[in-house]
């Protein structure tokens, strides 16, 4: 099964492909993460994305979508995939189809998890993240065990310099306007599903199941 997310930063899609990559053995794949990874190890890409992702930019098309297209060819990705973060763009989204014509495969679902931008902003400063293990929580919803402290890891939680209300806005802005018409995109393939993501988490989920299979 390979399915791509799509929603506003902060509408809980990372959270719902984690979940999904979990119940369907998938491997769940999130530039972001990945980026996060090459910033936290200092590669040159690293440096490269760290620019555009402290301003709320996305990073360029051309540092993005090879690794994407390289990491759905490793074998772990034989039996499909969760997508989360990507693409983000229209070009993004040609490449990956393009990628996948030449394997003689195509995506099964884009999943829009659906929130107003009001709802965005609140939940986003409540964001908290580790930068050493990538998990994360949120100060009302999802609380770690010890405030501030990482469960899986016991690194320190922080506001992601990416979540600061500054920047959400502009990210929310880069949303509409570069990854919202996306939307239109998968609907014309035929594979758009949308879910309400305004609701509880499981509540998200079980949606999200339920279209899934
Ligand atoms: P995320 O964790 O998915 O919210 O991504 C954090 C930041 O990484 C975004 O605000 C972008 O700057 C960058 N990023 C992640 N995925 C992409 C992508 N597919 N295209 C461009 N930039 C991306």
């Amino acid at each position: 099964m390979k399915i791509i997310m799509l929603g506003a930063p902060g509408a809980g899609k990372g959270t719902q492909a984690k979940q999904i990559a979990g119940k369907y053995s998938i491997p769940h794949i999130s530039t972001g993460d990945i980026f996060r990874a090459n910033i936290k190890n200092g590669t040159e890409l690293g440096k490269k994305a760290k620019e555009y992702m402290d301003k709320g930019l996305l990073v360029p098309d051309e540092l993005t979508c090879d690794l994407v297209v390289d990491r759905i060819g490793q074998d772990d990705c034989k039996n499909g995939f969760v997508l989360d973060g990507f693409p983000r763009t229209i070009p993004q989204a040609e490449a990956l189809d393009k990628a996948l014509d030449g394997l003689g495969e195509k995506m099964d679902y884009a999943i829009d998890v659906d929130v107003p931008d009001e709802s965005i902003v609140k939940r986003m400063s409540g964001r908290r993240a580790c930068l050493d293990c990538g998990a994360t929580y949120h100060i009302v919803s999802i609380p770690p065990k010890q405030e501030g402290i990482c469960d899986a890891c016991g690194s320190k939680l922080v506001l992601r310099d990416d979540d600061k209300p500054e920047t959400v806005q502009k990210r929310l802005d880069v949303y509409h306007e570069q990854t919202q018409p996306l939307i239109d995109y998968y609907k014309n393939q035929g594979i758009l599903k949308s879910v309400d993501g305004t609701k509880p988490m499981e509540e998200v989920f079980s949606n999200i199941v339920e279209i899934l299979g």
